[in-house]
């Protein structure tokens, strides 16, 4: 798209696309920065960029919060320029197979719930919280979990008094159906409450890679959130979070039990996650699921390369000769396919996963949900393929354990 934001920022490929507009990468061609870019047709019948906006200033300077840095009208578009952050839980939960570890569970519940308590404590409840509006950051920020699309979000307070806006019934859905806490199927007002319900929703997706009422056939709109509400009354806590800590459960029950106004206590909900981390002797260090499957990755790729470098210096003229004779590494490519082609793949992701954590713990319907069960120092190769399930008590896999393994 050929436009100029306030005359600095040049609109680049396009990120994503949102219910209400799409959202583009942007440079800033003064600084060099880049950024991102919302666009909204400024012909929207429900236009909510500006609202946005506002939202996104007032929240400023709270952490995990991008800096919005303009909002104007240019030609056909109203436009928003935020900081230009990374991929959503979602993609790297995608990117991980769809299986989320305890210990990245319980890293990202920390910070999710502090957002929330934050947008709560300046007077905002969000109603859309789900794993593709929360990103991580790039770069020093990598690491902090950034949470996005305020369009839905409701003042549910005076900012000076305080004052709780009124309990009202027969309300429309707003938000996602699959994370929707139950009152808002019901059609009640949306509280400070239901965001920390569809939290809960969140990390139980998260631990078990989908929830019991995904899926389920519908030919309207209204016959899905029909039969989504049912399934969400049918299925008890405990069900649902069966195989997993106890925890879990105390979560989603205190969260159901919170009055309409009442001020949920997130530390108690952030200690319910630091005791876990205690007893599965985790250290808050940020190594995500994802750091680990990554840096696999680039280690296949340099022993993928190694081989084929050495494959070249064998037979000369199948390799990418630079003048100097010498053979050029950066031109190999390697392929999904080359990477099919080795069995000892999930090997060495399994390696390089055993300098990551002692021990890595994932939610295995098979297992019972007492908590000793998973302090076995077990590892579930449901990352790479469900069918393996290494147990190894007493130490580090060597490569011949794995090589008996395969
Ligand atoms: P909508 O409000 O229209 O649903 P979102 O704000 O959720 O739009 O943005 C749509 C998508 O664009 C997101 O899922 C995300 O992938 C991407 N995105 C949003 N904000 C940013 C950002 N600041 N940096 C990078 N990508 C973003």
């Amino acid at each position: 798209m050929d436009l100029n934001i306030n005359q600095i920022y040049k609109i680049g490929r396009k990120i994503g696309s949102g219910s209400f507009g799409d959202i583009y990468y942007g440079t800033n061609t003064i600084t060099g920065e880049e950024v991102a870019i919302k666009l909204e047709s400024s012909k929207s019948k429900n236009p909510q960029l500006e609202y946005e906006s506002k939202v996104y200033k007032y929240l400023q300077g709270g952490v995990g919060v991008s800096f919005m840095r303009w909002y104007g009208t240019e030609g056909d578009f109203n436009a928003m320029v935020i900081d230009l952050l990374g991929p959503s839980l979602e993609d790297l939960f995608n990117y991980c197979k769809r299986q989320f570890s305890f210990k990245t569970v319980i890293m990202l519940a920390l910070q999710m719930i502090c957002r929330i308590q934050y947008l709560h404590g300046r007077c905002f409840i969000h109603r859309d919280i789900k794993p593709d509006n929360f990103l991580m950051g790039t770069q020093r920020k990598g690491s902090i979990v950034h949470i996005i699309d305020l369009g839905l979000s409701k003042k549910y307070r005076d900012f000076t008094s305080h004052k709780h806006i009124p309990y009202r019934e027969q309300k429309s859905l707003v938000g996602t159906a699959r994370y929707a806490s139950v009152n808002t199927h019901i059609g009640i007002e949306q509280s400070r409450r239901d965001d920390l319900e569809s939290l809960g929703y969140v990390f139980i997706y998260f631990c078990k890679g989908s929830l019991p009422w995904q899926g389920l056939k519908a030919t309207t709109k209204k016959e899905k959130y029909g039969n989504i509400l049912e399934k969400k009354l049918s299925v008890s806590v405990e069900t649902l979070c069966q195989g997993l800590p106890q925890e879990f459960v105390e979560y989603l029950l205190y969260c159901k039990n919170l009055k309409f106004d009442q001020k949920p206590d997130y530390l108690y909900l952030a200690k319910l996650f630091k005791g876990l981390a205690k007893k599965f002797q985790y250290h808050n260090d940020h190594l995500y699921d994802w750091f680990a499957i990554r840096q696999t990755n680039n280690l296949f790729v340099k022993y993928f390369n190694s081989i084929k470098y050495k494959d070249q210096q064998r037979n000369p003229n199948a390799g990418n000769r630079k003048s100097d004779n010498s053979i050029d590494i950066s031109d190999i490519k390697v392929t999904a396919k080359d990477i099919k082609k080795l069995d000892n793949y999930i090997v060495l992701r399994l390696l390089t996963m055993r300098n990551f954590y002692k021990s890595i713990h994932y939610y295995s319907p098979l297992k019972s949900s007492a908590l000793t069960d998973y302090n076995v120092d077990t590892v579930f190769m449901n990352i790479c393929n469900r069918d393996y399930e290494i147990s190894n008590q007493t130490c580090f896999l060597k490569p011949e354990d794995i090589i008996k393994i395969n």
